[in-house]
């Protein structure tokens, strides 16, 4: 069967077609700084007929928040897109460009049969201790719970540590770090996300490329008293004017930073080190969820090629049994699906890094639905 998927981002359209079960990618290309996503979108169709692969058996969308409701990938309706409207409250930023995307899809390829994946999914049936904010009820009942993100990478990582090492996944505890411009852990214990780092939205846990993840909740009535900063100020600042752009005042590319740190810029050095510090603390506070830790992966664009902080995250746990190879960790260039391994030989924790394959398991879980029917 072959699938396109359409991954809308809030400014761009990633989309590719996949040959499944086969696993065989056919195509993938982006559309990036278009004047609009609608823009962008409309751009789609032209580039499948320019690149022959107009003919597809279904389409597979990413949609970043499925709320409370959609806990696995679903088949598209009517009465399942006003259910993604009713979420977008809580993903204003994607769940309204994924939206967009559905709209130009079913406009354009009506007749075949369209499935939407959520990055909260893989998530679902975390604990409540790691879903619960100790807030009042009425918020609680209002939706205000921890969900998370990046569930197909999570996924993926999963799946693909288990057949690296030949181990089943449900015999792993498995810390997943998914390092991009967006960035999340999570902990996965035998075969389940038990625990993850962004919360209620994607703004919580590690230090992103502009977003600050974790904060003290009272800097907003601080911020308000003291500078007259509003709600909205304060909530954009926190998503685009902070994480590693806010530190280092130099951009969100961690290639950038590095460049700049090695050079003596101390706020390029202080970028780091937050966004490292951060990383490890996760990694401490999961291996404890889960008693004990056998692997920590790597991927995302910074976990994928930055050795630096690779080795950062990854020096002083010794006292859990990790033993870093640094000379392996140099080594690293993914080139394709690989997974190499990074610790020393007398190490009890694995760890692994691996280019992470989000559309191709939005491809394979339209696939899986699709075949049950
Ligand atoms: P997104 O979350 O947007 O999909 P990616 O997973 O592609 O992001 O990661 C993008 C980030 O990866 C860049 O902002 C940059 O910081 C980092 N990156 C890419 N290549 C390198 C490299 N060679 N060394 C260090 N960081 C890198």
């Amino acid at each position: 069967m072959r699938i396109l998927v359409i991954d809308t981002g809030s400014s761009s359209v990633k989309f590719s077609v996949y040959d499944i079960p086969a696993g065989t990618e056919c195509f993938a290309s982006e559309i990036e700084r278009a004047t609009s996503i609608e823009d962008a979108l409309a751009l789609v169709p032209a580039a499948l007929v320019k690149a022959d692969m107009q003919s597809f058996d279904a389409v597979g969308h990413r949609v970043a928040h499925g709320g409370e409701r959609f806990v696995q990938a679903t088949k598209i309706d009517d009465a399942v897109i006003a259910g993604i409207e009713a979420c977008s409250s809580l993903a204003p930023l994607h769940n309204p460009p994924a939206l967009a995307g559905i709209a130009m899809t079913r406009k354009a390829w009506g007749n075949l049969p369209q499935v939407v994946v959520f990055d909260t999914a893989f998530h679902h049936a975390m604990p409540a201790r790691a879903i619960t904010y100790a807030v009042p009820e009425a918020w609680r009942q209002a939706s205000v719970r921890r969900y998370g993100f990046h569930g197909p990478s999570h996924q993926y990582i999963m799946e693909r540590v288990a057949d690296e090492l030949g181990t089943a996944a449900t015999q792993l505890r498995i810390v997943s770090c998914h390092l991009g411009n967006g960035a999340s852990v999570c902990a996965i214990d035998r075969g389940q996300s038990v625990d993850t780092s962004m919360g209620l939205t994607a703004l919580e846990g590690l230090v992103m490329g502009t977003r600050s993840g974790d904060i003290d909740p009272g800097l907003f009535g601080y911020l308000n008293r003291t500078l007259g900063l509003s709600i909205a100020d304060i909530e954009a600042a926190l998503y685009r004017k902070s994480g590693l752009a806010g530190l280092s005042g130099i951009g969100n590319d961690v290639r950038d930073i590095e460049a700049q740190a090695a050079q003596g810029n101390k706020d390029a050095a202080l970028a780091l080190d937050v966004f490292c510090y951060r990383i490890r603390k996760y990694i401490g506070a999961y291996a404890a969820a889960m008693g004990g830790l056998d692997v920590l992966a790597f991927t995302g664009g910074i976990g994928e090629h930055s050795a630096n902080v690779r080795s950062r995250v990854c020096t002083g746990f010794e006292y859990l049994g990790l033993l870093f190879d640094e000379e392996h960790n140099a080594k690293v260039k993914l080139s394709g699906f690989e997974a190499p391994q990074l610790q020393q030989v007398a190490s009890r924790v694995k760890v692994l890094v691996t280019q992470t394959r989000e559309q191709w398991m939005i491809a394979r879980q339209t696939y899986a639905l699709l075949k049950k029917e």
